[in-house]
């Protein structure tokens, strides 16, 4: 310890690793679609910093090449600036499968060509942590390779492929399935589809939506049951801009998300995005699930940061940097720490 350490009382509060979050698309009144900057990102990494993440992948949702770009110069500032809370990139798509489109705008979805794959390649390791949610359907095992190798962590995800399909898109590099049960092919006693894939093979890990709508407690439970390891289902939150906010709707590629009663839906229905945070998953994952509260804090910290190969997040321990959060016994927020500096007090 150094001598001049500042000394901080902590009251009684239990001291857990920042949270971890691996798809956020918004938060604090700012959708990443609809301001792709660095000054978005600093808001959604406040933003969340209030539900104690501290290390969080703004998440572009598909979207047009031009975003795109923006997106990825913007989170090259934020890597640059070294953006408290800022961790890298999730770029959800727009390589996906139709017929599991979700809440992506069906006009945008597209396959990769060779120039969106050399665009991603040229970029890696720019913006930080680099993760990208692709379909079988859109994507080629060796442009999943390339991807691999320069860096990035291959997710399958928003997909209809089956169990045998994702063993081979895992054999070229991908390591990750993007919310479990949400928008792929589930698991069949003869088709096992994605979610047997990632539940049977040690080499996946993958995110899991708990605000309770997205997949019901016990789809949950089994899951987590059934994971083999070393691989991981760790929670993400999924959240839009609204998290933080009192905001009742918001747009997405011009179509009107609408906030009630804990959802957010387009008009038809589909669920866009979780209106949640991840203190909230992680209480429903120890409150509904029974997960014991060190597992449910590891599921937001640990796990994710692994899944992304961040060691220096998620854990605390000598070299990793101090990032973490202060719990009262009933597990409200008390403080959040990022890199050592206090960003949200709840005093
Ligand atoms: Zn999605």
């Amino acid at each position: 310890m150094p001598a001049d350490a500042e000394i901080i009382r902590a009251d009684g509060h239990m001291i857990a690793p920042g949270f971890v979050d691996l798809q956020v698309n918004g938060g604090g009144g700012v959708l990443l679609n609809n301001d792709p900057s660095l000054a978005g990102i600093e808001t959604i990494c406040r933003a969340h910093a209030q539900f104690g993440t501290t290390a969080l992948l703004p998440t572009l949702i598909t979207d047009r090449p031009e975003v795109v770009k923006q997106a990825v110069a913007a989170g090259r500032e934020a890597h640059a600036a070294a953006v408290p809370g800022f961790l890298g990139l999730h770029l959800e798509g727009p390589h996906l499968a139709l017929a599991r489109k979700g809440t992506h705008d069906p006009a945008l979805i597209r396959p990769m060509e060779t120039a969106d794959c050399d665009f991603l390649v040229e970029n890696a390791g720019a913006f930080g942590v680099a993760l990208i949610t692709v379909a079988p359907e859109s994507v080629q095992r060796q442009q999943v390779a390339r991807l691999c190798e320069a860096g990035y962590t291959v997710s399958l995800g928003h997909t209809g492929t089956g169990c045998a399909s994702a063993g081979e898109y895992r054999m070229a590099g991908a390591s990750m399935a993007t919310h479990l049960f949400n928008a792929m092919s589930p698991l069949n006693h003869r088709e096992p589809g994605l979610v047997g894939a990632v539940l049977s093979d040690g080499g996946l890990s993958c995110g899991l939506i708990a605000d309770g709508y997205h997949v019901d407690p016990v789809a949950m439970g089994i899951a987590l049951r059934a994971k083999k390891g070393p691989g991981r289902i760790f929670l993400v939150t999924d959240a839009m801009s609204v998290t933080g906010t009192d905001m009742e709707s918001f747009t997405l590629n011009g179509r009107t998300i609408c906030r009630s009663e804990g959802r957010l839906t387009l008009a038809d229905g589909t669920l866009a995005g979780a209106d949640t945070d991840m203190l909230t998953c992680v209480i429903n994952c120890h409150k509904v699930l029974g997960v014991p509260l060190e597992e449910a804090l590891r599921m937001a910290s640990l796990y994710p940061a692994d899944a992304v190969n961040a060691r220096h997040k998620g854990r605390l321990e000598q070299a990793s940097d101090a990032d973490f959060v202060l719990l009262s016994e009933d597990l409200q927020l008390a403080a959040t720490y990022i890199g050592g500096a206090r960003v949200f007090s709840a005093a």
